[in-house]
């Protein structure tokens, strides 16, 4: 086994080999832009395009014409928020979204209240989830939007989209979601759901960084849309620039194969994540699930250890695996994570906490190793500097 084990999907996913092989004659041979009609270059990789167009809409429901390609999953969010921002604020100025929204969406919204918009930020509850009822009850004249994830980055919570969904469409506002780590893990149907918008990335689902996409609801009901990007009108002029075709292809092939596996895959992901919980459990006291016990992402794992302290565990942790944390390590004074902070929890148990993302090419060996890597160090830790909590 090559150490540190990868366990930090929710960062990005490696390249599926297969996506690589989709992508290699865009990258060569058919190397054309994808708006020059006048010759058979221009052509093909117009084709390769609009092939992964309808790849990417397969995997969510909608009609290929409705998938604007962007760079990612962060832009996504600040088209949609700011485009439905600008041309409804005749209608009115208030936004509705929830504090553990991925930064994309909430420096978005902060960036509009300075611009005077009015934003509702909801509170969840101690899973992470929002509570419809509050939401309904946000809701007024004023409001012209409603952005809430399908997934959480952190704690793999899922949000009660079908809800929300059916909320907003009876109170005439656009719902925007962000399914950076929903798409092709779990379905995302935006018919079911009555999506209008919602973000997308390819590099959470084992295609290239770089590039991803926002959908844009076309009837019932048409949302209209201010773009960020001016230039040769690309994208139904929602996004203008030269189409990164070979990112579309790898983006395309991403979502086919995510649709075709994701009955059986998504069931091997329950069943990793669950092995390895199990075992930790088993082994040690003072484990706490962050998140829904159920309602959560099948890949996702995040756990709080007691009688540690975080940074300490993290960094032996990463010796074996790579996993990251709800602190920020990486800077001086670490910030607990605002996620876990908003579930109530603890500083000492954010700080102590772990997030794990599984994937594709995790193996049960690997997560064997997983649990013995976790026990053994966070016992070892605990002998070592007994804290007060100790258990
Ligand atoms: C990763 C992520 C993003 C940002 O996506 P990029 O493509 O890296 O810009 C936005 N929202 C969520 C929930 C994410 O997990």
């Amino acid at each position: 086994m090559r150490l540190p084990i990868y366990m930090d999907y929710h960062a990005t996913t490696p390249i599926d080999p297969r996506v690589l092989e989709a992508m290699m004659p865009s990258l060569t041979t058919e190397f054309g832009n994808a708006a020059s009609r006048q010759h058979p270059a221009g052509l093909n990789a117009e084709k390769l395009a609009e092939k992964g167009r309808a790849q990417v809409a397969g995997l969510i429901n909608a009609d290929p014409a409705e998938i604007i390609f962007t760079s990612g999953a962060t832009e996504s969010d600040n088209l949609a928020i700011k485009g439905v921002a600008e041309s409804c604020r005749e209608k009115g100025r208030h936004i509705i979204t929830q504090v553990t929204e991925h930064k994309a969406v909430l420096d978005t919204c902060r960036d509009l209240e300075q611009k005077g918009f009015r934003i509702t930020y909801l509170p969840v509850d101690r899973t992470g989830r929002i509570r419809p009822g509050e939401l309904e009850k946000a809701i007024d004249g004023e409001t012209i939007l409603i952005s809430i994830m399908v997934a959480n980055n952190e704690i793999g919570t899922l949000q009660p989209v079908d809800q929300i969904g059916e909320i907003a469409r009876r109170r005439g506002v656009f719902f925007h979601a962000d399914a950076a780590q929903a798409a092709g893990k779990i379905p995302v149907d935006v018919q079911k759901s009555r999506i209008d918008l919602l973000s997308l990335t390819a590099h959470k689902l084992y295609g290239p960084k770089g590039v991803g996409a926002l959908y844009v609801r076309r009837s019932n009901p048409y949302v209209k849309m201010t773009p960020l990007i001016h230039g040769g009108g690309h994208e139904r002029g929602l996004r203008s620039g030269t189409l990164n075709v070979p990112g579309i292809v790898g983006f395309g092939k991403a979502c086919e194969l995510a649709q075709a596996e994701m009955p059986g895959e998504s069931e091997r992901m329950r069943r990793l994540r669950d092995r390895l919980y199990d075992g930790i459990q088993n082994d040690l006291k003072g484990v706490h699930l962050n998140g829904h016990p159920s309602e959560r992402l099948p890949h996702n794992l995040n756990v709080s250890f007691e009688g540690v302290e975080g940074h300490a565990l993290l960094s032996s942790l990463t010796r074996g695996i790579a996993v990251s944390s709800g602190s920020a390590c990486a800077s001086a004074n670490a910030e607990p994570s605002y996620v876990l902070k908003a579930l109530g929890m603890q500083e000492l148990l954010i700080h102590a906490s772990v997030r794990f993302g599984l994937g594709r090419f995790n193996t049960e060996e690997e997560v064997d190793y997983a649990v013995r890597h976790v026990t053994e160090t966070v016992r070892k830790m605990r002998a070592a500097f007994p804290l007060s909590a100790n258990p």
